[in-house]
């Protein structure tokens, strides 16, 4: 590549991140993608990793995998640190990166609120660290029921409570429960699994906000068949001794508590220096573009976009057609053409409860029950990266549905890095992400 080629710096390997490298990667650009991990996450499948259906290489393929045929993009993992608007540069802990033109897909992190005891007690269900903890987590718990013999303190150890009602919460809710009910209670023959109880409160009236009410009901319905308890209407006001409090004053049993219950904008955009929009995301012109910076778009979930007055919500295809309006913007900047303001169409949406139930709208269309699980299944195997893991992922779910039996209910914990290793990038200084709990 010549030296006079513009460096145009991606941050983020997820949905809008490989999208935009995808669509550039035939302009006379230098690309350079940076991200804290050395992999792309499918992030529809990761309550399957914390519920003990499917493995992380399963669902996450490594970046320079992705990017092997692409000859004009080049791949660093690092977590940057810092943004320098003004020298045009990013701060990592292994050094700066320079760049011509800037798009940040940083994507979102998880919101607790301000509550330091939920981000400290409370798992989240957002990134391969989490889902991992998770599985450890509640298979650690059913470990240690094993041994108790005071019925109370195994119910407590044995309740779980899904904080959050949208399609992450449910769907975990409902693979949770299958976890439990089909293929725990055949492994622990000496405890009586139907102590375990799973309870999903939700601040909203149903559960599956934005989707009709007809779905809304229906899922909400297979959801109480399935025997978890459904708390509506209801506000967190946080965690005590095992405890979660209600803010209208009531105490549930919790033994692990799952927060689901919303997300903000990742912390990449604080380092811009910028006022911040509405759940830490960062507002951006129509064209993507920072509105003091044109060489620099902001896209995916970290954005703030609105349509006809409404904030775009923080899902795939709005990251992956930000992605393809800002390809085309770059090419419009370089040839001093007038820009394409982003315009969002969207496809649609679909959930599952488990086996045998899905919800799906598709523009009018709704679909349910058996219908509407086999379209959310033939959907997401084809998104899966790589026919290896779509015929794995294949596998383990038929094994699931035919045998009720989820092949991968391993506690297993990661060690220490060994002294004769050298240390991996980043190792030593502040970290992208926290050492999973379990
Ligand atoms: C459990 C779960 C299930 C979901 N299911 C669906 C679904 O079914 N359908 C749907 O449409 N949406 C779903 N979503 C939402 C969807 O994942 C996001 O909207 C989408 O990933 C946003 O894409 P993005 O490119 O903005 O960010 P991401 O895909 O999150 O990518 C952001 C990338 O930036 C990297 N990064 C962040 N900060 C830094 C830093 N400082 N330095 C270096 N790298 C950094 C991260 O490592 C990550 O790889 C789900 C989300 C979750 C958590």
């Amino acid at each position: 590549m010549p030296e006079s080629v513009p460096t145009v710096v991606v941050v983020g390997a997820g949905f809008g991140g490989i999208t935009l490298v995808r669509r550039l990667h035939r302009e006379p650009l230098r690309i350079v993608l940076v991200d804290q991990n050395n992999f792309h996450l499918f992030t529809p499948l990761l309550y399957e990793v914390g519920s003990a259906l499917l493995d992380p290489s399963e669902i996450a393929y490594p970046t320079r995998a992705i990017l092997r045929r692409y000859h004009n993009v080049e791949f660093r993992m690092a977590h940057i640190d810092a943004i320098d608007l003004a020298g045009r540069r990013l701060q990592t802990p292994e050094g700066t990166i320079p760049y011509d033109y800037l798009v940040i897909a940083a994507g979102s992190v998880t919101n607790f609120f301000g509550n330091a005891e939920l981000a400290t007690e409370a798992f989240g269900l957002k990134d391969l660290g989490d889902a991992l903890a998770l599985r450890n987590r509640v298979l650690a718990q059913f470990e240690q029921a094993s041994w108790i013999q005071d019925e109370s303190a195994r119910r407590k150890l044995l309740s779980f409570v899904v904080v959050g009602g949208g399609p992450t919460g449910v769907e975990f809710a409902g693979a949770l429960s299958e976890l439990i009910n089909l293929v725990l209670r055949k492994d622990f023959r000496e405890l009586d699994v139907r102590q375990a109880q799973i309870t999903l409160v939700e601040g909203a009236g149903s559960v599956l906000a934005g989707y009709h009410p007809s779905l809304q009901a229906a899922a909400a319905r297979t959801l109480e068949r399935k025997g978890i308890r459904l708390i509506f209407n209801a506000m967190v006001a946080g965690l005590r001794h095992g405890q979660v409090l209600l803010q209208d004053g009531r105490e549930l049993e919790a033994g692990t508590v799952i927060w689901t219950a919303g997300v903000r904008g990742g912390d990449l955009g604080r380092q811009l220096g910028l006022p911040l929009g509405r759940g830490g995301r960062v507002p951006v012109e129509p064209t993507l573009q920072l509105a003091a910076h044109p060489e620099v778009f902001i896209i995916g979930d970290l954005a703030e976009v609105r349509q006809g007055g409404t904030l775009l919500p923080q899902v795939i295809p709005v990251a992956m057609q930000e992605a393809a309006c800002v390809a085309f913007n770059l090419r419009a900047l370089r040839r001093g053409e007038p820009l394409r303001p982003f315009r969002y169409r969207d496809p649609g949406s679909m959930a599952t409860i488990g086996r045998n139930a899905g919800v799906v709208q598709l523009r009018g269309l709704r679909f349910s029950g058996f219908i509407g699980w086999v379209m959310w299944l033939v959907f997401h195997l084809l998104q899966v990266i790589s026919l290896r893991n779509r015929l794995i992922v294949l596998i383990n779910w038929a094994k699931d549905y035919f045998f009720y039996d989820r092949p991968v209910r391993l506690i297993a914990r990661a060690a220490g890095p060994a002294r004769s290793e050298p240390l991996p990038v980043g190792a030593g200084r502040p970290g992208p992400s926290p050492p999973p709990r379990s």
